[in-house]
């Protein structure tokens, strides 16, 4: 099948794909899913409806074929689905050259790190909000303790998938105070943690502007205790913006989706667990690809679907989040990956 690169109606196009692996997680982030609504009688897709590991492979050649580089497996908690890292060393062995990435909660990192590793991992994120085990057990809605994912982040250094990414998403009066510890600790160990500003996605963590800590306060607060400037992007469409540490000792960035948009380069597709695919994080609907390659459509027809689909794409919601009125039901974070 020939290589086929596609633009969106802003001319975007496809370079990424996320692929969520599960809709379940092992925690309960205040965030994401948190446990007042994701309770014990919570339905989850059942086991039938999700893509099996061929499905995948098979869809990320497609996309593949239209130009994605970079694959990113999350989910839900991506190493809650089990063998995930032979889905791992089959996507390498499908599509070499492709960065094969994974955000993960860290908590089952350490029994996985070395397998992750062998199977054709390119790089891992992890995410942990604080340093503060009270704080950190209140935000994972789990009581899981800090100590575990940072043992974890070490087992994942070790097992060489260093310079290893922290995703610590920043809310107003939770964690807020976390932010130079958080900058200190991972300050000269190699890691790079990266604040992400809160974001409304779908519409059970009762997101309000308040909650929202902007970029350019936390930049400000590390910069008091350690002066740092900008540094260039990596590539195109990098979402981090990347701060630099005055005195040589490594970097962190800051992920402002919601003061200040990154539409205009947003070049990822997403694929759920199910097997729809979505083409912003805040869609209220996605396109079910499933359906095709359970009705036996052949890679044609499928890559056709999603050329028309990406064609068709107009996706910008963070640039209008505030007038944004026709998006009230957005799809969870934990369904479509973050
Ligand atoms: N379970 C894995 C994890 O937590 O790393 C992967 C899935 S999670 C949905 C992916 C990323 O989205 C995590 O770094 C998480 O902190 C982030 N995230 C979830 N909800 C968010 C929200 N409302 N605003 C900003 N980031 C969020
Ligand atoms: Fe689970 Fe990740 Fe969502 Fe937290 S952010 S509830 S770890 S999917
Ligand atoms: Fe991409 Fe949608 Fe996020 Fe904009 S709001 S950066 S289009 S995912």
């Amino acid at each position: 099948m020939t290589a086929l690169p596609v633009s969106d109606t802003r001319g975007r196009s496809i370079r990424d794909l996320r692929i969520s692996v599960t809709d379940r997680c092992n925690f309960r982030c205040v965030y994401c899913m948190p446990k007042e609504v994701v309770g014990p009688g919570y339905q989850f897709l059942p086991h039938a409806e999700i893509l099996t590991f061929e499905q995948i492979v098979r869809l990320a050649k497609i996309f593949h074929g239209h130009g994605v580089q970079k694959i990113r497996l999350t989910g839900g908690e991506p190493l809650v689905r089990k063998d995930v890292e032979k889905l791992i060393a089959m996507l390498a062995a499908a599509l070499p050259g492709v960065a094969l990435t994974l955000t993960t909660n860290g908590s089952l990192l350490n029994a996985k790190a070395e397998a992750l590793k062998a199977a054709g991992l390119t790089r891992i994120t992890v995410s942990l909000d604080s340093l503060d085990d009270a704080t950190f057990k209140a935000m994972n809605g789990a009581e899981f303790p800090v100590a575990r994912v940072l043992e974890a982040i070490d087992a994942a250094a070790a097992a060489g998938l260093a310079p290893i990414k922290i995703n610590a998403v920043v809310k107003r009066g939770v964690n807020d105070n976390q932010i130079v510890d958080m900058a200190r600790y991972f300050k000269g160990s190699g890691n790079i943690v990266r604040f992400i500003e809160f974001m409304d996605v779908g519409t059970t963590n009762g997101w309000k502007m308040e909650h929202v800590v902007p970029s350019a306060e936390v930049v400000r607060a590390i910069n008091e205790v350690f002066p740092c400037e900008p540094a260039h992007a990596n590539y195109y469409g990098e979402v981090a913006k990347r701060w630099r540490y005055a005195d040589g000792s490594g970097e962190f960035g800051v992920i402002s989706s919601v003061t200040e948009a990154f539409c205009g380069s947003c070049t990822r597709a997403r694929l759920s667990s199910d097997g729809m695919m979505y083409t912003c994080l805040f869609a209220s609907k996605g396109y079910d690809l499933k359906s095709l390659l359970r009705g036996g459509k052949s890679d044609e027809e499928i890559r056709d679907a999603i050329t028309s689909i990406w064609r068709s794409r107009e996706d910008r919601y963070s640039e209008i989040r505030t007038t944004e009125t026709a998006r009230a039901s957005k799809v969870e974070m934990s369904f479509i990956g973050g």
